[in-house]
């Protein structure tokens, strides 16, 4: 074995053969793969091979995409059978909210270029006869889907990847894996230690194992999965003597199983309610092609579901049956990306699909390692979406609530309620009382709206408008007539200070830094590729220091990042405050009123003048006002040491019963930031999109001097920008809004997407924040948008269709 290598990846799973094999397409012949036991002998060789399209996530969708493509080249060009069957897959819907589930997944599905059919029930028995179609309302259908020998994958594309130049070493176990002074990794074996620049994680099961060598806390726990191989059926035999195909893919998603042919016989495989976490402390250290004792018993359920819906299944003896680890996250995708707080390591992990992500993964992971950055929006996916909240206890709650729900209908409001609540700002009780329905973001609990007195404090999740939707509805009216109070500390906050603490920020970020102490400014960080990786607004305290506060879900995604690109010669520092400070809002043209009641300090416009921030008193508490927020409205984001908040929270309360103050939540402040054109990272501010894509092009100050991204944002203008970001109208939208992810077109063709949507309560619109090619991005341009499968006429119209001109914020 060398003693040296560029890049050594841990684990030959299927993930990590992958990433071998890209990284060496990436050309570098450098790379080693280190595999503590046989290739395979993890969770891979067990897998049952099915390669699902189907994914409600636009980053996850691109991953499996690419996936099976990638294996039906590498057959090609090895010319050999690694066992991909291309079969196809149908996916049953029994209800009319799974065909809304899959209406809005073939929205997902145009825009990445996945081609999805819909059937009626005849249509599912024509091509599977032997499923009984009672109680089916329809199905969709992907014909490129099927299924693979992971073990025959993962073998040609280590031979691949040796033929490449890359080193595969088996029986070699990372004992222990230390970062050296200069930056290089000094990656410990049984067999002898590598030096190298760059550690990749792929060790299935082991990740928290892995992790632990490098302090990293992996938020990766498997459970338990599997499934049924049965003896042949004569009948199924009998076609394959006809001449018959496969009949593929069969998957009732509203019994919660899939199903398909083998040798013969069938393989059902369940996801039930009740799968075990497994490994919790790690797999033994000796563990090798491992199986657990199978509980056929839990899988009751759905063996009859699948009975009731293919017979034939009832007569056939069970041949063997799989019991084994998948590895699960708490939202049940993958970690793909660079590991939080650690140079040069990066993780692969978390894959439950890993057979059908593997190639995708590999493949976006090794454009990172050696460009940077990945090509397409990783966000989904990225390790820094879970924080240190995810614990081991959470994790194992959360991830058997994972799995529980691979097969349930993905809401866009959906909200699970595992391991909740966890982190509470100190009015949760009081927003309780007050009615709040809650969600989770970043493990905090946040009002999401508000029940009414007499209505049903439950959430009510839907493609369409919901019970909620009226509720919403009346918060946002109250912003607009009163004013409104609503929870933000969930808002992830830092302080950079030091004497280079200027410098660093500008070159960080787009603009030009707020100039005075008090001043504020939204400031972006690009990729070095010129997309928006995060945005922060940026408070100026003082000559040296400066206050970022950024959304609550990117917290350990944005500070990483500013952690990654500070100098570190002691110039700069930076302190998270997001535990220390809460931040409650107030907006609507009451709010001065209501703060001139609550504090001595002059709210006045002209004693306090938008875009500015003030250290006041709020009665008894201390606290710094800033005169922004995400809704339109005039108001002010009121930050303060969390421990007042109860004290801030009751004074504007008491103050505010006469000038109708009422609560609101964050779908209400969705809307309100729609009608506003508000940009958000993870929809319209992404590394797909240039930042001038993104219409940020008065935040982009270009002649400031270099900043990170400058010069490739300019060769990307240059070579064309192929999108622009407008607002659209939605026309004669009755029960449904977009909700993201729409396909748009232009005389029948394809030209864009609907990157966030919802209904505009003080317009009365329906709206949508869409990408389109710029030729049509003009006003008044007549375009179409599918909403859950039925086209609707639109128009682009100016940019903040509320209170275009900004008066009721400046006011
Ligand atoms: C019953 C069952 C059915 C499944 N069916 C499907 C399916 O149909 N489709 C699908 O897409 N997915 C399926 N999966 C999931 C799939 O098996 C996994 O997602 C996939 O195999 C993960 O691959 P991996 O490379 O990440 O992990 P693994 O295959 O577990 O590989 C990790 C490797 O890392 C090695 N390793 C760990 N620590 C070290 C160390 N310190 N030093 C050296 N080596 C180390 C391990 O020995 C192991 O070989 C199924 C899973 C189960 C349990």
């Amino acid at each position: 074995m060398k003693s040296q290598a560029r890049a050594v990846i841990i684990g030959g799973g299927v993930v990590g053969v992958s990433t071998l094999l890209h990284l060496i397409r990436k050309g570098w012949s450098d790379v080693v793969l280190l595999e503590r036991k046989e290739l395979t002998s993890g969770s891979t060789w067990h897998a049952a091979g099915l390669l699902p399209l189907f994914n409600m996530s636009y980053s996850v969708g691109q991953i499996h995409k690419y996936s099976v493509k990638l294996y039906r080249d590498i057959a090609e060009e090895l010319g050999e059978d690694i066992g991909l069957r291309q079969v196809s897959n149908i996916r049953l819907a029994m209800t009319s909210e799974r065909m809304d589930e899959y209406r809005q997944y073939a929205g997902v599905a145009e825009t990445i270029g996945v081609e999805v059919e819909f059937l009626t029930p005849d249509e599912v028995k024509g091509i599977w006869p032997l499923c009984v179609t009672d109680g089916l309302i329809g199905a969709i259908r992907h014909p490129g889907d099927g299924y693979i020998q992971p073990a025959d994958l993962t073998q040609a594309m280590a031979r691949l990847a040796r033929a490449g130049g890359a080193e595969i070493h088996r029986q070699t176990s990372v004992t222990a894996i230390t970062q050296q002074p200069d930056g290089e990794w000094l990656v410990k074996t049984d067999k002898g230690d590598i030096r190298c620049e760059h550690v990749i994680s792929a060790t299935g099961n082991f990740a928290r194992r892995t992790g632990a060598m490098v302090g990293l806390d992996v938020p990766v726990i498997p459970v338990e999965h599997q499934y049924i191989v049965t003896e042949a059926h004569p009948e199924i035999v009998a076609r394959h003597k006809e001449g018959l195909p496969e009949m593929g893919v069969l998957r009732e998603s509203d019994g919660s199983w899939y199903m398909r042919e083998e040798a013969g016989g069938l393989i059902l495989g369940p996801y039930e309610v009740g799968a075990p976490a497994c490994y919790v402390d790690g797999p033994d250290p000796d563990s090798e092609y491992e199986l657990f004792q199978e509980d056929v018993e839990r899988l009751a359920p759905h063996i009859e579901s699948a009975i009731r819906r293919v017979p034939i299944f009832g007569e056939l003896g069970i041949k063997q049956v799989f019991n084994g680890a998948i590895c699960y996250t708490p939202d049940g995708g993958p970690i793909i990306g660079p590991a939080w707080g650690l140079k040069n390591f990066w993780l692969n992990e978390g894959h439950s699909f890993g057979v059908t992500a593997a190639g995708g993964a590999g493949w976006q992971l090794a454009n990172w390692i050696v460009d940077g950055e990945p090509t397409i929006d990783m966000l989904g996916v990225d390790p820094c979406r879970f924080g240190d909240y995810a614990t081991k206890s959470y994790l194992v709650a959360k991830n058997e609530e994972a799995y529980a729900n691979v097969f349930t209908i993905h809401y866009p409001d959906e909200e699970r309620p595992a391991g909740r609540p966890l982190r509470t700002a100190p009015c949760y009780e009081r927003m309780k009382n007050l009615g709040a329905v809650f969600g989770q973001k970043f493990g905090w609990e946040r009002p999401n709206w508000f029940a009414p007195e007499g209505t049903p404090r439950e959430d009510h999740w839907s493609f369409r408008r919901s019970r909620w939707f009226e509720h919403v509805g009346n918060e946002c009216r109250n912003v607009y007539e009163n004013v409104g109070l609503l929870d933000m500390t969930a808002f992830a906050k830092a302080r950079i200070s030091g004497p280079g603490a200027e410098a660093f920020l500008d070159r960080l970020t787009t603009n030009k830094l707020p100039q005075k102490p008090g001043r504020i400014a939204l400031a972006y960080a690009l990729t070095p590729s010129g997309g928006v990786h995060s945005e922060f607004s940026v408070t100026r305290e003082a000559d040296d220091s400066f206050y970022l506060v950024s959304a609550g879900a990117y917290q350990r995604f944005d500070h990483d990042w500013i952690w990654r690109h500070m100098p570190r010669d002691g110039s700069v520092q930076f302190e998270n405050k997001t535990n220390a400070l809460g931040v409650l809002v107030v907006a609507g043209p009451k709010a001065r009123t209501l703060m001139q009641r609550v504090s001595r300090n002059d709210f006045s416009n002209a004693a306090f003048r938008w875009l500015t921030a003030q250290d006041v008193d709020i009665n008894l508490a201390p606290c710094r006002a800033i005169r922004v927020n995400f809704v339109g409205e005039l108001g002010w984001e009121l930050h303060h040491p969390i421990e007042y908040q109860n004290q801030i929270f009751d004074a504007l309360w008491e103050a505010g019963q006469d000038l109708g103050l009422r609560p609101f939540g964050i779908r209400a402040m969705d809307s309100m930031r729609i009608e506003k054109s508000y940009r958000m990272p993870g929809a319209e501010l992404s590394i797909e999109y240039a930042a001038l894509e993104s219409g940020l092009e008065r935040f982009v100050a270009l002649d400031k001097g270099d900043f990170i991204g400058r010069d490739n944002l300019l060769a990307w203008q240059q070579r064309g920008l192929a999108n622009t970001l407008v607002t659209l109208e939605v026309h004669d939208t009755k029960d449904a809004d977009p909700v993201g992810n729409n396909p748009i077109y232009s005389d029948g063709h394809l030209v864009g997407r609907i990157t966030s949507g919802n209904f505009g309560f003080r317009t009365q619109k329906s709206l949508g924040l869409a990408m389109v090619t710029p030729e049509l991005a003009e006003p008044g341009n007549k375009l179409e948008v599918d909403i859950l499968g039925r086209r609707y006429g639109a128009m682009v119209i100016v940019d903040s269709p509320f209170d275009t001109s900004n008066e009721r914020l400046r006011g």
